[in-house]
């Protein structure tokens, strides 16, 4: 049940940014991923947003085994889709609506392991024009890797996609004038992450833009393999990202101020053909990492404070992540009583009307009887009486 209201309710959040209105969309597309997906997702939105060029939504497919029916994601409203996705497969029709979007011009994001999905889907492995695991060898496509100046396309047999130990590598530029290269440093020191390598595909109308090289010492090939690159699918532009392993512990590779950048340009590029965005004062260089600090997921304190502003008409961002927050949670009983006592503690607060209608509706299914004192207090006011009293009435039941 819980599932469904918050499966039902998903996906459209648009950020509003202060002063002026950014005029590309973005589709954030996660869910499943054998990597950190709640945490990425939350910094990919927030590297876009502070890209100044994209309003983000965010799409969260079903869990790993579910029901997929309902999940069908608008991707032609969009100017860029961003996967950071790996998982289950998608129905016909959604992978049908993805083709059509991307074919028509649509650009897309492919982030770290979204490169891994979808093995047998033809057109997406176009798309993503190398990938690896799950199956990819020699009937996936060559090899690819770069070497005497020249990219190298390899059909020896073997397995597709591999990586050695988490390390920081040196990123080399391969064509320093493309619009997302442009003004970056040729070369700059990347933060701790898995340096993919082995990937194969396609590789059709596919530009290598970066590629480091895999140390043989650090368990790596030995090849400067392909980090950045570009694909052209139809009319669609595709920027392909290997770089910014998420997982449990801190994301180091995506604060790296040269994933971010290229990242931000990527995207714009994927969305328009060329880019904008100004670059900043401080650029990453080959000496040391530049780790950015800001690109976090929201702490609790940060969402709960953030949301209390909400109002009708305005970007749902922070209370729709809250909710998203409370499902993660699992039903962990710890966790929903810290986020009653949270929800209990903005309904007393000065909080907008719409900001309590709205955590009412979490406060439905996770509440105990701790909740009905101020719920009662709200069933007063004309303004809360609905939505206070629809979740007494479940907190009752
Ligand atoms: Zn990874």
């Amino acid at each position: 049940m819980i599932k469904q209201i918050l499966i039902g309710a998903v996906l459209s959040l648009v950020l509003f940014n202060s002063c002026q209105e950014p005029e590309l969309k973005a589709l954030i597309v996660t869910g499943q991923n054998n990597h950190n997906w709640e945490a990425s997702h939350e910094i990919l939105s927030r590297i876009l947003v502070n890209s100044q060029v994209f309003n983000v939504d965010i799409a969260i497919s079903p869990g790993q085994g579910e029901e997929m029916s309902d999940f069908n994601p608008e991707f032609e409203k969009y100017d860029v889709v961003v996967l950071d996705y790996n998982g289950d497969a998608w129905d016909d029709v959604v992978k049908n609506r993805f083709e059509n979007y991307v074919a028509n011009g649509g650009g897309v994001v492919v982030y770290h392991a979204a490169d891994n999905s979808f093995p047998k889907w033809e057109a997406y492995n176009k798309m993503i024009g190398l990938g690896g695991w799950y199956g990819r060898n020699e009937a996936s496509g060559p090899y690819v890797y770069w070497r005497n100046d020249s990219i190298i396309r390899d059909m020896t047999p073997g397995p597709g996609g591999s990586h050695g130990q988490q390390h920081e590598f040196v990123v080399h530029h391969r064509e320093t004038d493309h619009p997302i290269l442009r003004g970056l440093p040729t070369r700059w020191m990347h933060s701790r992450d898995e340096l993919y390598s082995k990937l194969r595909g396609p590789a059709e109308n596919m530009t290598v833009l970066a590629t480091a090289y895999a140390d043989p010492k650090k368990g790596g090939t030995g090849r400067h393999e392909p980090v950045l690159f570009t694909v052209k699918y139809g009319k669609g532009r595709i920027f392909h990202t290997v770089l910014g392993h998420v997982g449990k512990e801190a994301p180091l590779a995506a604060q790296c101020a040269g994933f971010i950048l290229t990242l931000q340009r990527g995207a714009e590029w994927a969305a328009t053909g060329s880019v904008t965005q100004e670059l900043p004062a401080d650029l990453p260089n080959v000496a040391a990492p530049f780790i950015l600090p800001s690109y976090k997921p929201y702490s609790l304190d940060e969402l709960f404070r953030r949301a209390q502003t909400f109002k009708q008409g305005s970007s749902r961002k922070y209370l729709y992540l809250i909710s998203n927050r409370i499902r993660l949670a699992n039903e962990d009983p710890a966790k929903m009583k810290d986020f009653e006592s949270r929800i209990i503690e903005v309904l007393e607060s000065n909080a907008t009307v719409d900001c309590k209608n709205y955590l009412c509706r979490d406060l439905s299914w996770i509440g105990s009887d701790a909740a009905i004192p101020i719920l009662e207090q709200l069933q007063a006011n004309d303004a809360t009486k609905d939505m206070a009293s629809f979740a007494l009435q479940r907190i009752r039941e």
